[in-house]
Formats: C-alpha cells, sequence, structure tokens
C-alpha cells in the first residue's frame, strides 16, 4: 500500500499523462488511491492537467477530510469499488469520447456491454458492465455501481462515461485506456462485417487472466 505522498505523485502523474492525450476534458475527471492512512482524491472541479499537489483532497479510512480541498462528490462510486474489491487501490473516472458515446446507446447485455474484437479488454478488465442513468452523485448510481463491482472492474454508466478499478495504480488506468480503445473500436468497426472473438476464445483468455 502507497503512503499519502507517495499516492500523491503517482496520481498526479497520471492524470497529467491523461489529460494530455486528451481522455479528459475541463474538470470531468476523478481518481483515488487507496493509502495506508486512507485516501488520496482529486478534489471536486479540478482538472487533471493543472493539479496541486497540496490541494489533492486526503481522507482518512472513514473518508472524513484530513487536509487538501472539498473532495470529488463521485468519492460514493469509488467507496462502491473499494467496498466490493478490498484489494483494489485506484479508480478512475472518465468521460472519454468513445466509452461515453457507447454509454449513450442502447446494450442487449448489460454484463458485457462492450464487444471483444481483440483480447485485450478481456485479460485487462474481462466484461464490462453498463448500469443504468442516474444523475451525478445520486446514491442510486453509487448503488448500481456496488451491484455489480464484485464482478466487473470496468463498468460503464449510461449516458455519462465509465469507470474502472484495479489493483494497482498502472492496472486501473491501463485499464481504462483498454476500455477507450475498445469502444473506439467498436465504432469503427460498425458496419463492417468485423469478427468477434468466440466464446472459446474468450473463455481460454478469462482462464488465464482473469482480473477477478
Ligand atoms: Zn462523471
Amino acid at each position: 500500500m502507497l503512503d499519502t505522498a507517495s499516492a500523491k505523485q503517482k496520481l498526479m502523474a497520471f492524470a497529467e499523462s491523461i489529460f494530455n492525450r486528451g481522455l479528459t476534458a475541463g474538470a470531468s475527471a476523478n481518481m483515488s488511491i487507496k493509502t495506508d492512512t486512507g485516501w488520496v482524491i482529486t478534489p471536486t472541479n479540478s482538472c487533471f492537467g493543472f493539479l496541486d499537489a497540496d490541494r489533492l483532497s486526503v481522507l482518512d479510512q472513514q473518508g472524513n477530510l484530513i487536509s487538501g480541498d472539498k473532495p470529488s462528490k463521485e468519492f460514493l462510486l469509488h467507496k462502491a469499488f473499494y467496498d466490493q474489491r478490498p484489494d483494489d487501490t485506484c479508480v478512475l473516472h472518465l468521460h472519454s469520447t468513445y466509452a461515453t458515446a457507447l454509454s449513450c446507446l442502447p446494450c442487449a447485455n448489460t454484463s458485457d456491454a462492450v464487444p471483444s474484437y481483440t483480447p485485450y479488454l478481456t485479460m485487462r478488465l474481462g466484461a464490462i458492465a453498463l448500469v443504468p442513468y442516474f444523475a451525478p452523485g445520486d446514491v442510486a448510481l453509487a448503488d448500481a455501481v456496488y451491484e455489480v463491482a464484485a464482478n466487473h472492474p470496468g463498468v460503464i454508466m449510461a449516458n455519462h462515461g465509465p469507470i474502472v478499478s484495479g489493483k494497482t495504480v498502472e492496472s486501473c488506468v491501463f485499464g481504462m485506456e483498454e476500455l477507450e480503445e475498445s469502444c473506439k473500436l467498436a465504432f469503427k468497426l460498425k458496419g463492417h462485417q468485423a469478427n468477434l472473438l468466440s466464446k472459446d476464445n474468450i473463455a481460454d483468455l478469462k482462464a488465464k487472466f482473469a482480473n477477478k
């Protein structure tokens, strides 16, 4: 488990990289890291490109603010993953373009919402769950995420965007990047007779790489 100073350093580096690559705009993203004393999380209305280490919200293990600015109002969503996945230490939420675009489409299977054209999403996150729309900050949204979080480290919130949990900061961020790329592929391949991975291919990947 990281200490607060190391968690702050890591959060700043990854957040800036995410901003510089255009995966988030304005103040829409939030990210938290579990530490040996609680959590570090981006403050409400903060922008990933211009974070200040001294203003990052430091929370104790009960979620009380110890130092820094007021935490993101989406901390409830992050908490849903931490409560269901005790080994996970990082949660990232973005409004990245392709995953958010996919969140606005009708979904045939809410337990497996993103098509598997390549092995990498299955290897990193497994099947992606889609939860219904609720207004940002609504407790019902956190409850919906809580319901699926034990089996799904990657979740898309309808008409809103993706949220991903990971055992490490790296696995969380790389999982989110793969989710965004997989959604991008889904749009690029729309209208083409693209081959999906077979059920046997997926079962084989799950056996070898399952991130459960
Ligand atoms: Zn959001």
